[in-house]
């Protein structure tokens, strides 16, 4: 299948975000977090550069990756497999450190992003242009959580998460790493790449599935923008794998089935079923894959 001319696609859409109110708080946050992000780079480089704090922020990068994909993205966006109370309990805390709004926020726009990619309605749709897809709908976002995570509000330790996700982010996000740092001398290392030189990094590469992965890439279905990246399975803990599948079964647990795709979030998730913390793992058959594609595809160019 060949690669699908995002650009001709691209045209002058209404776009209806653009009329909400600007939300100048992401934007001073953004700020913070990239200049702090700078900082950290300059304390490695010539203050003091620990391998004990890079090991860490890295790992902590992972940890919250998989926080995202087994989380408001795999399970409450797609519902593609089910978790024991303990896990969800576990990413209900884990996930705040990705400092992305409470889990039915993060939700409530991806079940739309899915229900109306590549229409004005995707609230990250990349046909407003590569940059809104990548971080600008941000700053045009809702504070409330979007009607289509309704069904999630129903469930307590969402609504939970929901409304303390800031001081839970702050305390994985930030106190968790700066407390590390401290056990091996390092904790302003820990503050500044644990907390924010990760968050940065963390931010562009969940950022980079809606930009890169409906921008650059294969498309092995045809269908849509969404695009496949092997390069970018690694960064996000699997997402990006094959984004482009994963729009035509977002209801499989796995976003790259094929055996060696980095995809840590179908191994992790896998990982959890053997030892009961998730179970009713749902996969779509190759077979069944290509021929919903090619009804997308049919449906397209009726
Ligand atoms: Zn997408
Ligand atoms: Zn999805």
């Amino acid at each position: 299948m060949g690669r699908s001319p995002v650009a001709e696609l691209i045209s002058p859409l209404y776009n209806p975000a653009r009329e909400r109110p600007f939300r100048y708080d992401l934007l001073a946050w953004f700020t913070i977090v990239h200049v702090a992000g700078i900082v950290a780079i300059w304390h490695m480089a010539y203050v003091h550069f620990s391998i004990n704090t890079a090991v860490m922020a890295g790992l902590l990068f992972l940890l919250v990756h998989l926080s995202i994909t087994m989380g408001p993205h795999r399970l409450y966006s797609h519902d593609s497999y089910k978790a024991s109370r303990a896990l969800e309990l576990g990413i209900a805390v884990v996930n705040p450190g990705a400092m992305q709004d409470g889990i039915p926020w993060w939700s409530g726009h991806h079940i739309d992003h899915h229900k109306y990619t590549d229409t004005p309605r995707d609230p990250y749709s990349v046909l407003h242009g590569f940059w809104w897809a990548h971080c600008i709908w941000h700053l045009y976002s809702t504070r409330q959580v979007p009607p289509s995570a309704r069904k999630l509000m129903r469930k307590p330790i969402l609504v939970w998460q929901q409304r303390n996700h800031v001081w839970l982010g702050a305390l994985v996000g930030f106190g968790l790493p700066t407390g590390l740092g401290a056990l091996w001398g390092d904790w302003v290392g820990g503050f500044l790449v644990g907390g924010f030189l990760r968050l940065v990094v963390q931010y562009h590469t969940t950022w980079s599935i809606n930009s890169v992965a409906h921008y650059f890439g294969k498309s092995r279905y045809g269908v849509g923008t969404g695009r496949s990246n092997a390069w970018l399975g690694p960064l996000t803990a699997g997402e990006g794998t094959d984004h482009g599948r994963h729009h035509v079964a977002p209801d499989d647990c796995r976003i790259d089935p094929r055996w060696w795709a980095l995809d840590f979030g179908k191994w992790a998730i896998w990982l959890c079923s053997k030892v009961k913390l998730a179970y009713d793992l749902r996969r779509v058959p190759e077979e069944v894959v290509q021929k919903r594609a090619a009804l997308l595809r049919q449906t397209a160019t009726a």
